[in-house]
């Protein structure tokens, strides 16, 4: 709808189709007006619509045409009269004037057009311009069955009037209708520029939405374009947040590909590698699970904030890692997983005993050739694992992963020419190729075949060596290498003893040489074998105890099964030797049993041996000090070595002697001094000096032996230096 108010035809159509009588007169107004001109002119009035509905009250409506109308017939003819007279001012737009064929009586109606538009029909009836024919008003009664005196009656109240006066009246109608006509003009002016106002109104109302709405969009665009802006600030943060990101993710790959190639301990390198995911994922707490050649899955390095690497190095042996289905599922999928603050360690359980509480954890698979070759977890960071840490986590294993590969293809190659003519040397050997200062040892598979284990079960590294290595041997091992690193010796060979996968301890013979040592003699690289040596140290072992056993069966009496003389002179030799270092006394006892000849005699040789066995058993047992020796000196003589005792010692010594002999009680008959076995005793001791030898000490006691015999018998002589002259 156009903004203006016009007239052209098109405007008028719609506005007065939306118009009707009523809306431009009141109703009142309309109906006071009809009353009183119906009062006046003595008619009936009414004011319909065009189409006949009544818009006002009829006014003195006579009871004629009500008693008419009461009939349907009536009512049918009133009716149609009515409508063939609104028809014809329709269309006619006049004044209309008619008789009732019926009643004889006069109707008329004036058009109420205002603009063009036919409003209203005004009605003016009820007039008899001259009395009706009664016959013929009967006659009607009768035909539309009404009573016919009772309408003579009626039509007798009808008013009465010319013709001409009925026009007068039409005339009057005609001038109101003009009149209503202007003011309905008016009105309709009124109305119109009421709509004009309602229509700028209506527009004014709409320029306001509008403009709201345009206020409301430029306010939404003003809105989005700070936001965009904001965005593009968070953007500019975020890209240098990113910057920032990367290049620590940079750094992280430099770090772990560096020590890829310059380290080539695979251990150092998980570790390297977990400590580097930590400090990129800011965790306290990391650790790497890697798939074995030979099936199953260890730990092979973990590494914990604020652990001294000195520990970790001695700490990163590997452990068996037992999958359950949250690890084995992360394998599977081959896809990082984060999770925060579980409620139980459940789900990711088995870890090792050791590990802490896991709060936070971030788990990202390895990738290798043939699939996922393990997995790195990385645990606690108190803020959990956002997106952006697993893509860079990811990012960093894929790197490792690909480097390592490729160093590992490296390596080999490297290794095996260098390695090939030393295997060929080395067949059935086991093969090792140390380099300490990177902290890598290759071992051969045959290494490993001969320790019981498949190629690369444990890690390449010296610990396993010391691991595998026997405590009591370990000093050896250690020793040596030392040795060898401080180019006290270039080439070893040394036998220990070492762990075999099914816990037997085997001997092996270990030999080694320096192949490449740097400038300042520091070793760079040494190279060896391994000989599983248990058979012939098994057969060594046997021979040295059977050597044992028939040395110490060389150095026993057969009869008295004490030390011999043979056993006597070394032992002798020995202490007299240490003696003289330590500047301390030795002492030397002989004895001899008493008539020895007359018991042999007396009672047969047989029992001698018994008795010469006895009286050896019996100073065995009295000699208590570890470094105490008795030996059969001679047939019945038997001779003591008390290291370290003096004569007074010594001299209680031969009395315990003396007294455990005696109490043997072994009947001696035959002799003349007891009833019952008895010895003499000689006894001397010095500290040993450049003057004198082992043998005189024995000579001394022989002499005291001697003057033990020439005193009687039965008792002890220490030697006095007299005695030499009596000899
Ligand atoms: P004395 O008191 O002077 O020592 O008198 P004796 O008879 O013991 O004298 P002598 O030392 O000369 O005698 C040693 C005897 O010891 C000789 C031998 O009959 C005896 N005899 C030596 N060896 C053995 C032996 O192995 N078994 C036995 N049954 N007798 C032995
Ligand atoms: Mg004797
Ligand atoms: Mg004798």
């Amino acid at each position: 709808m156009s903004g203006t108010f016009s007239t052209n035809s098109t405007d008028r159509k719609h506005l007065t189709g939306d118009v009707n009588l009523l809306d431009l007169i009141h109703l009142e107004d309309l109906q006071q007006l009809q009353d009183a001109l119906a009062q006046f002119g003595c008619v009936k009035s009414v004011i319909c619509d065009p189409d006949g509905h009544p818009l006002t009250e009829p006014s003195n409506d006579l009871s004629l045409c009500q008693m008419v109308r009461k009939s349907s017939a009536g009512a049918e003819d009133c009716l149609q009269n009515f409508q063939l007279l609104s028809e014809k001012i329709k269309t006619n737009q006049t004044s209309i004037i008619d008789t009732c064929a019926h009643l004889g009586i006069l109707k008329a109606a004036v058009p109420i057009i205002i603009q063009g538009q036919h409003l209203a029909n005004w009605w003016i009836s009820q007039w008899c311009p001259e009395m009706a024919d009664p016959t013929k008003l009967q006659q009607y009664a009768l035909r539309i069955g009404i009573d016919p005196t009772q309408l003579l009656t009626e039509a007798d109240i009808c008013p009465r009037g010319t013709r001409r006066e009925f026009e007068r009246v039409l005339v009057w109608i005609e001038s109101l209708a003009q009149q209503i006509t202007q003011l309905g003009y008016k009105n309709l002016l009124l109305a119109r520029d009421l709509s004009k106002m309602q229509g700028l109104e209506e527009e004014l109302n709409r320029y306001k939405s509008e403009l709201e709405k345009l206020v409301q969009d430029r306010l939404s665009e003003i809105l989005n374009m700070n936001q965009r802006l904001k965005l593009e600030v968070l953007e500019r943060e975020v890209t240098g947040e990113q910057m920032h990101r990367e290049s620590k993710l940079l750094d992280a790959i430099n770090q772990v590909l560096e020590q890829i190639f310059v380290d080539r301990s695979e251990h150092a390198l998980a570790k390297t590698f977990v400590r580097v995911a930590q400090e990129l994922t800011a965790s306290p707490f990391g650790f790497m699970v890697e798939q074995q050649e030979v099936g199953g899955w260890r730990v092979v390095a973990e590494v914990r904030q604020g652990d001294d690497e000195r520990v970790q190095a001695k700490s990163h042996i590997i452990k068996r890692f037992e999958m359950n289905s949250f690890w084995q599922e992360l394998v599977d999928t081959g896809e990082a997983f984060a999770t925060q603050a579980p409620q139980s360690r459940s789900p990711w359980q088995p870890l090792p005993k050791s590990y802490p509480d896991i709060k936070t954890l971030l788990a990202v698979p390895l990738p290798s050739e043939a699939g996922i070759a393990g997995f790195i977890g990385l645990a606690n960071n108190p803020r959990g694992y956002a997106y952006i840490d697993q893509t860079d986590v990811q990012t960093l294993s894929r790197s490792f992963s690909k480097a390592l590969r490729q160093a590992r293809h490296e390596q080999a190659q490297h290794l095996s020419e260098k390695r090939l003519n030393l295997a060929l040397d080395s067949a059935g050997e086991g093969l090792w190729d140390y380099l300490p200062k990177l902290e890598q040892i290759y071992y051969s598979p045959r290494w490993f075949e001969m320790l019981g284990y498949n190629t690369g079960e444990l890690p390449y590294s010296f610990e396993t060596w010391i691991t595998l290595t026997h405590p009591e041997d370990l000093p050896i091992l250690e020793g040596t290498f030392e040795n060898v690193s401080k180019s006290v010796e270039n080439a070893f060979q040394i036998e220990i003893r070492m762990l075999t996968e099914k816990g037997q301890w085997r001997w092996f013979q270990v030999r080694g040489r320096t192949v490449e040592r740097d400038d300042e003699g520091a070793v760079l690289r040494m190279v060896g074998t391994l000989i599983d040596i248990s058979k012939h140290k098994q057969v060594e072992l046997a021979l040295q105890k059977a050597n044992e056993e028939l040395l110490r069966l060389a150095a026993l009496d057969d009869l008295t099964q004490i030390a011999n003389r043979r056993r006597f002179d070394e032992r002798l030799a020995d202490e007299w030797r240490r003696a003289r270092r330590d500047s301390s006394p030795l002492t030397v006892i002989l004895c001899d049993i008493d008539y020895f000849k007359d018991y042999n005699d007396t009672y047969g040789h047989v029992k001698g041996d018994e008795t010469l066995y006895a009286v050896a058993q019996a100073i065995n047992g009295v000699l208590k000090r570890p470094m105490d020796l008795v030996a059969r000196y001679g047939g019945e003589e038997f001779a003591m070595i008390l290291p370290n005792t003096d004569l007074e010692g010594a001299a209680r010594v031969a009395k315990k002697v003396k007294m455990a002999i005696g109490s043997l009680c072994i009947k001696h008959r035959a002799s003349a001094v007891s009833e019952y076995i008895t010895l003499s005793y000689g006894i001397s001791s010095e500290i040993p000096n450049g003057d004198t030898s082992p043998k005189n000490l024995v000579e001394k006691s022989d002499k005291a032996l001697y003057r033990a015999k020439g005193l009687g018998r039965n008792r002890i002589v220490q030697f006095d230096p007299e005695m030499s002259e009596i000899r």
